[in-house]
């Protein structure tokens, strides 16, 4: 019995998504009494040891250049066989691309129960009973898992990351590693300074910048900030944005520490992609904009005078010309 977590990379680095998981696995373990361990895929340029500050006592490692790719498939069976060796009775992962790709074939090779977008940690007084998302963000379901292995995947932001002291025995794993199906013939990384999806600071902007040459204030901001930048889908579907930017229901859902969301209007299936942002700032020039509702601080005005003062303003403070 160990609670086992996955411990995703992006290109040989551990994803900040990993260091949340982690330290809510190791916290599962407390409550169940036993360790946390993890196990990574492919080759990593990290110090892998180091990740025992998050909690976990053990890493397994498959250190296989043929998984330095995310394939669903191969990495499903390889982690199943890491569950099947250790005996794992909870399995970890991020509610991200990755973990939407692996969780749900786990669960169903092992025949183990999963609940995806967990928020809390699991209630063990009576059973095992995990706290989720549902309806877009607008209510929450207690799901019950009953199975012997059971499998979560973690929202980004649903649990802080917990840096204690200590290392992790990494361990090299020999998996049987099939051929794999498919050949990624070729990558193009999303034009940006930071990963969406990863991204403390997101600026985002809609319909209301009325054409894609009024971008350049938006990445302006972004910028200063260190920010993404994102777009509601609208904007995308109009090519003004890539639609690697487009966040909400149909698209990525974020949880940065701040969401600046100007010249859109805030409809619900925008706020499923962005409501779980700690901080959100609307900049709008309709004072009746349903996104007010969901801000922590508004900016009733036109975003052409706003955003560049702005900049300004943020240029002035960290003093930047
Ligand atoms: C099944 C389904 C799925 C969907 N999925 C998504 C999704 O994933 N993501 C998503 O974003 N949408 C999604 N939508 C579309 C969604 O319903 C809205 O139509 C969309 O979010 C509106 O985009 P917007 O706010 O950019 O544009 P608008 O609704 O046109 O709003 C523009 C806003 O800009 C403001 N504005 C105008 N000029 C200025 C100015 N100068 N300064 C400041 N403010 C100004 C206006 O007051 C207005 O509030 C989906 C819809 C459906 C039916």
């Amino acid at each position: 019995m160990s609670v086992l977590i996955f411990i995703d990379q992006s290109e040989g680095h551990v994803k900040k998504s990993s260091l949340e998981a982690m330290s809510y696995g190791a916290k599962i373990a407390e409550q169940l009494g036993t360790t946390a361990e993890g196990v990574v895929l492919g080759s990593s340029a990290d110090d892998l040891t180091a990740l025992g500050k998050y909690g976990v006592k053990k890493i397994h490692h498959i250190n296989d250049t043929i998984l330095n790719q995310l394939d669903g498939q191969l990495y499903t069976k390889v982690i199943a066989q890491v569950v099947e060796k250790t005996g794992a009775t909870v399995v970890v992962f991020s509610n991200n691309m990755d973990g939407k790709a692996i969780a749900p074939r786990l669960s169903a090779r092992l025949k183990a129960g999963l609940v995806s977008g967990a928020v809390a940690l699991p209630d063990i007084g009576n059973g095992f009973t995990v706290k989720k998302n549902v309806f877009s963000g607008k209510a929450f379901a207690n799901i019950s898992v009953s199975t012997p292995v059971k499998i979560i995947s973690l929202n980004a932001n649903a649990y802080k990351i917990v840096e204690g002291e200590g290392t992790a025995e990494v361990a090299a794993f020999s998996a049987t590693i099939d051929a794999p199906k498919i050949k990624v013939a070729s990558t193009s990384k999303a034009s940006g300074e930071v990963p969406l999806t990863e991204a403390e600071i997101v600026v985002s902007a809609g319909r209301g910048l009325k054409g894609p040459e009024n971008w350049g204030m938006v990445e302006d901001l972004a910028k200063i900030l260190h920010a993404a930048t994102a777009c509601s889908r609208p904007v995308a579907d109009a090519h003004w944005r890539p639609h690697n930017e487009h966040v909400g229901q149909t698209g990525f859902a974020i949880a940065p520490n701040l969401y600046i969301a100007i010249g859109i209007s805030g409809a619900i299936q925008h706020l499923a992609g962005v409501n779980r942002s700690k901080v959100i700032v609307v900049i709008n020039k309709d004072p009746e904009a349903p996104f007010f509702k969901a801000a922590d601080y508004g900016i009733v005005g036109d975003a052409f005078e706003v955003v560049p003062k702005m900049t300004d303003a943020i240029k002035k403070l960290k003093g930047v010309a």
